[in-house]
Formats: C-alpha cells, sequence, structure tokens
C-alpha cells in the first residue's frame, strides 16, 4: 500500500478547517494524513467578540473545537517552534512540559494568521487589552466586571469617573462594534445588575486617526458610514477624531493632541502585524509582511508549501491582494486542499476565484449596516442578517450553532451574566517541586525556563548508552538552563527533593538586557547563596 501523503498544517484558524474539509475524504480513504498544529484547540469567531464582552453571550461561545472541526485529521496541539524547510520538518513544543517533537511534511501549509502589532504607540503591550486572542477577550471581559464592582465603591469621584471611562483606540469595525456595545452593556447593567452606578457616569470614547470612523467601508459605500455617524452620536460616545494614541499610561491615555483622558480600560484595535514565524521562511513577503502566493495559493518560489489567510498575500481576482477576513481565509484553506489533491494526482491547479461576499458592522442594541457584494442595508433588518451570516457560514458546527441559538435566547429572557470568574495567571516566575529520581530536563530536551535551585540536590547526567556518569552536582543556589547544561545529551536529575524557582527566559532575557546583573532581583534580598553569581551568569546566555 501506498504512503499517504502527508500534510502538515501550521495553524488550527479558518485556513486549516476549511482545508481539513476539503481534504476530509483523501484522509479517510488514507491517501492523506493531515496534521494540523495550533497552540489553540479552539478556534475563535472574531466577529461576535463584542457579544462575549458584554455577556451577551457566555465566552466558550465564541470558540468552537478544532479537533471535532477537522475530525478525522489530527490535532497536534503543541506551539510551532521552528519550520526547516531544507529538512521539510516543523518543530513544535508543548505548552504543559516544553517538550519538543519533530512533524516531517510532504506538503505545508502556513495558517498561522497574524498577531497584535505592538509597536503603535508607547505602552500598548503594558497597558491596552487587544482583541486577537481568546485569551486577551476574555481578560478583558472579566476587566470590564472588575471595573464596574470597584466603581460601585470608589467614593473619591475622580477616580470613580476615571474608573467609569472605556476608551477604544481605532475606529474600525472592531472598535465600531465594541464602543457601540458597550454603551448598551453599561445603559443595562445601571438599570439592573449596579443601581450604584448611574449611566450617566460612564464614558466611552473612541480615537481615530482618519477624518471619519470606519474608513474600510468610507470610500465605497458613504451612505452606510453616515448612518454609522448618527448611531455612534446618538449613543452619546465621545469621539475624537484625526488624532491617535501617543501613550497608554497606568492613569490613562495621551493623545497625539496632548488632550489626556484618565481611565482605566483601554482597548486597542489598531491593527495587526504578521507572525514572527514567516521570518523563518526564505520566501518574498509583501509590504506587510505576509508571504506572497500566486494564484493557486501556493507560496512563491516554493513547490509543497501553500499559505492563506492573514499570514498571506493571496492575488485578489479583482487586483491586489485578499483583505485579512475570515471568509477569505476559509476559501483560501478550500483551495489548497483541493490544489494539494490535484498536485499529487498531477492535474492542472485551480486558480483562487473568491473575491468577497460583503461586510457587516454592529451597531448596538439590534442595529448594524452591511452590505452584500455591494448592496447595502442597515438598522433592524441588517443586523438580522448579520446575525444569519454569522451563525451559518462563521459559526462553523452545529454543536456551537445550538449552543449560541440558545445563549442568545436565554439573554434575552434573563438578562445578562456577570459573573467574573477572576482567575489567578500562574507569572513569570513560580515554584516547582520534584521528589527523588525525578527527571527535571530530560536528555536531548530543551526547556523555556531557567531554574534556581531553592533547597535539595541535583545531578547532571551523562548517559553514553553503557552506563550513566554524573558530570556535576547542583546545591542550593546554583542556576541551570538550557545553555548551563555541559551538552543536550545530559539529563537533570533530583537526587533529594528539591525546590526549584523557574524563570520563564522571556523574562530572563528582558532582564538580562536591562541589568546583566539582574539575580539580584530576582533574589529580592535573599542574600547567602551562589544564585547572584550563578544567575547573573545564565542570564547572558541566549
Ligand atoms: C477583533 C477582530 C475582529 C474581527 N472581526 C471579523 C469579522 O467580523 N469578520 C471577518 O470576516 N473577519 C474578522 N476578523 C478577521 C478574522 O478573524 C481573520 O481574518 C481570520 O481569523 C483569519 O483566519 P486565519 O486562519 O488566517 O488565522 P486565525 O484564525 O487567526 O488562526 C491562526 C491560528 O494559528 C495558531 N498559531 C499562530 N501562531 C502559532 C504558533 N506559533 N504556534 C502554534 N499555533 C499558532 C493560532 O492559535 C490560531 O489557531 C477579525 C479579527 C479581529 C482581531
Amino acid at each position: 500500500m501506498k504512503d499517504p501523503v502527508r500534510v502538515v498544517c501550521l495553524g488550527g484558524g479558518w485556513v486549516a478547517i476549511y482545508l481539513a474539509r476539503a481534504l476530509r475524504p483523501a484522509v479517510r480513504s488514507g491517501d492523506v494524513k493531515l496534521t494540523v498544529v495550533s497552540r489553540d484547540n479552539y478556534s475563535t469567531v472574531h466577529g461576535l467578540i463584542a457579544e462575549m464582552l458584554t455577556c451577551k453571550i457566555q465566552p466558550q461561545q465564541i470558540n468552537s473545537s478544532v479537533r471535532e472541526m477537522i475530525a478525522p485529521a489530527h490535532l497536534h496541539n503543541a506551539e510551532i517552534e521552528s519550520v526547516e524547510v531544507s529538512k521539510q520538518d516543523v518543530v513544535t513544543r508543548s505548552a504543559l512540559d516544553g517538550r519538543t517533537r519533530t512533524l516531517p511534511y510532504d506538503h505545508l501549509v502556513v495558517g498561522v494568521g497574524s498577531v497584535e502589532d505592538f509597536s503603535r504607540y508607547a505602552g500598548i503591550a503594558d497597558h491596552t487589552f487587544p482583541l486577537k486572542t481568546f485569551a486577551d477577550c476574555y481578560r478583558l471581559r472579566n476587566h470590564l466586571v472588575s471595573v464596574l464592582e470597584m466603581a460601585s465603591i470608589e467614593t473619591n469621584p475622580k477616580e470613580r469617573r476615571r474608573l467609569l471611562t472605556f476608551v477604544v483606540a481605532g475606529g474600525n469595525y472592531a472598535g465600531i462594534e465594541v464602543a457601540c456595545d458597550l454603551v448598551d452593556y453599561f445603559r443595562f447593567l445601571s438599570r439592573t445588575r449596579y443601581p450604584e452606578l448611574k449611566f450617566h457616569e460612564f464614558r466611552v470614547a473612541l480615537v481615530e486617526a482618519g477624518p471619519r470612523i470606519l474608513p474600510e467601508l468610507g470610500k465605497r459605500l458613504p451612505y452606510l458610514v453616515g448612518y454609522a455617524e448618527k448611531r455612534v452620536q446618538r449613543l452619546g460616545i465621545e469621539v475624537h477624531l484625526n488624532t491617535g494614541v501617543q501613550a497608554a499610561t497606568a492613569e490613562g491615555v495621551v493623545l497625539l493632541s496632548s488632550e489626556r483622558l484618565p481611565t482605566g480600560t483601554i482597548i486597542t484595535c489598531t491593527g495587526m502585524r504578521s507572525s514572527p514565524l514567516l521570518d523563518q521562511f526564505p520566501y518574498e513577503r509583501d509590504g506587510r509582511g505576509r508571504l506572497v502566493t500566486d494564484q493557486f495559493c501556493r507560496v512563491s518560489g516554493a513547490t509543497n508549501i501553500w499559505a492563506g489567510g492573514d499570514c498571506a498575500a493571496v492575488p485578489h481576482p479583482d487586483g491586489g491582494s485578499c483583505p485579512p477576513l475570515a471568509h477569505y481565509a476559509q476559501k483560501a484553506g478550500t483551495n489548497i486542499g483541493t490544489n494539494i489533491l490535484r498536485t499529487t494526482a498531477s492535474k492542472p491547479l485551480k486558480p483562487y476565484s473568491f473575491n468577497g461576499l460583503g461586510e457587516a458592522c454592529t451597531l448596538g442594541h439590534r442595529c448594524a449596516i452591511a452590505h452584500m457584494k455591494g448592496v447595502p442595508a442597515s438598522g433592524f433588518l441588517a443586523w438580522i442578517g448579520w446575525r444569519f451570516i454569522v451563525l451559518t457560514m462563521f459559526v462553523p458546527s452545529w454543536t456551537r450553532r445550538v449552543r449560541l441559538m440558545f445563549d442568545w435566547w436565554l439573554t434575552l429572557v434573563l438578562g445578562r451574566d456577570v459573573v467574573n470568574p477572576r482567575m489567578e495567571e500562574r507569572g513569570a516566575i513560580w515554584h516547582v517541586l520534584y521528589e527523588p529520581g525525578q527527571i527535571i530536563v530530560a536528555a536531548g530536551e530543551t526547556r523555556r525556563y531557567h531554574y534556581l535551585v531553592e533547597s535539595g540536590d541535583l545531578d547532571v547526567v551523562a548517559n553514553d548508552g553503557k552506563g550513566e556518569k554524573i558530570l556535576q552536582s547542583l546545591k542550593q543556589g546554583d542556576y541551570f538552563g538550557e545553555g548551563a547544561r555541559p551538552g543536550l545529551d545530559c539529563s537533570i536529575r533530583a537526587r533529594t527533593r528539591v525546590r526549584l524557582l523557574a524563570i520563564d527566559t522571556k523574562v530572563a532575557d528582558a532582564l538580562s538586557e536591562v541589568r546583566p546583573d539582574a539575580a539580584m532581583l530576582l533574589k529580592q534580598g535573599k542574600s547567602g547563596t551562589a544564585a547572584g553569581r550563578t544567575v547573573g551568569a545564565c542570564l547572558s546566555i541566549r
């Protein structure tokens, strides 16, 4: 029997879901083995973010199980660490234990989407809430509830005003949807759940660099933008046009016009950039950093590498390249699947032919603007149409559709559920415990952490196949990380019960950049051990 064609898809978003659909019969018959690599085992419907943030629907309703959607293909739930085009393999790393694995491929599909652009203005990474990942959105949803709780017991009027001010940076689709839904949310909550807060105390401000909101739509359908502008005004949203955010700080926003908006919540919708993973590909990129493909979604210059969705510049049938929207990513996934099958059957490839369907933007309570192939609609009808399209085209499974419809109905009857399941996240430095004999770092394995020995004894063990040899012993105050081992073939094993302080590599590197003697910061005053010396040495190891 012939070996199956090994297809590895990087990313478990829309590209992967539609690729899996196109390849399903071939995977079932055993002709193709499809592995989808994604750090998340779910895919997010970004169009429903505003509803989730404002508790119209339960948080999980915006996610669908990738495993369910790509079946019978295989989900490899891990971080993509590196891609070796010359060797035709991909190295992944598990989130939980940091182990690496190698996946060989015959065809590689790149669908890693994009990442938030944290270079737009000062303080963006530290003081704003982005909306790209589900984790970002979930954090913001819970933060909004926390802020309302805090404001409801705040007696200082200035601080109360600051807490009840919400700034949205970016007057694009996402920014407008979130700002409008926030007004609705606060109106509802001030009437029902938070009688201590008065609706007139809330302030929602929107900052847009251009002269009008919704710049993407303005050139083609100015009537719809005009409708949205009136709606935004009626909702009382404070719009700052022709300006941008200069800096986001712990106290609020400083605009380019030097105006200051004191706030505890800055939501950023200012744009994405290409995934850093694309830097590993030796192929042409466009001005936005996306992989350039030909009309068959095949990466220019490659024969067995394909790309689609937000990370690819796929030629648009009407000229230019496809915009970063979900339905373009879906069609690219289907096109790539079809073309992989055609390649293996030595048939001519099919060009990408999807030229768009329409766009929609919700404007709060049962109101939206939309156009389908240029035919405009606004108000309640547009909103109904939007919900129908989201449900049928963007919620990718029946199980999720049913759950979502129940949620919409329940919210109508029972109101919004403002429970804040606040969870303490593990920081960048934490404690770990090992019992005698347990392996902390196995031979051949690398870890994303640096470790400081808080107590106990460890051995650095080499094994040449004939027997093992203890090369070195580590004790309290010593440090080890991937660079501190004599060789990758050594393992590190606990001799006694060992307690370690694990430090995320990114944090160690950041500290190392600022202060090479950062070890003392890590020790936070605990003196009398060799940790200062050893961490100081390790932090400079890259
Ligand atoms: C706030 C917001 C609102 C939006 N609203 C709309 C809308 O209303 N309508 C619309 O059409 N589009 C909308 N979009 C755009 C739409 O979400 C994207 O165009 C679409 O998701 C792109 O699909 P994709 O498959 O290319 O990437 P994604 O859906 O982003 O999937 C990328 C996948 O790659 C995985 N991944 C990335 N890097 C790694 C790595 N290193 N290791 C492991 N896994 C990795 C991610 O976990 C994810 O599963 C919105 C986007 C945002 C941010």
